[in-house]
């Protein structure tokens, strides 16, 4: 299951930077573009989960899509397609190449430092 697997390494992202930062991570904020073929739900969902039991269980996954740039072959142009097909707005080809819209990645962590009183 992808998004499992994803969220697993979200929380070992935000674990390895909380043991460094010496915190607790209270949110972890997710970039997922919209062609990453990545279900928003299905991966906080399995975040959620995992994180149960873990130095992470009060920590949020927060969500931030990243919509689809592509370039045509054709003729260059950059466009945001609207909905498939994608069909270039400048000459009416169909051949592109993704510019945006593939990545997934750990964007910002919100680490809260531990404060004692000594
Ligand atoms: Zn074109």
């Amino acid at each position: 299951m992808h998004e499992a697997t994803l969220a697993a390494r979200m929380l070992q992202i935000a674990q390895a930077a909380a043991a460094d930062r010496q915190g607790r991570v209270r949110a972890v904020t997710a970039v997922i573009g919209d062609m990453a073929g990545v279900m928003t739900d299905s991966l906080v969902f399995a975040f959620d989960a995992l994180k149960k039991n873990t130095p992470l269980h009060g920590a949020q996954l927060k969500i931030e899509r990243q919509r689809v740039l592509v370039c045509c072959r054709g003729c260059g142009a950059e466009y945001a397609p609207p909905g498939f097909p994608f069909v270039c707005p400048q000459c009416g080809g169909r051949e592109f190449r993704i510019v945006r819209g593939e990545e997934i990645y750990v964007k910002n962590l919100e680490v809260e430092e531990d404060v004692r009183d000594h």
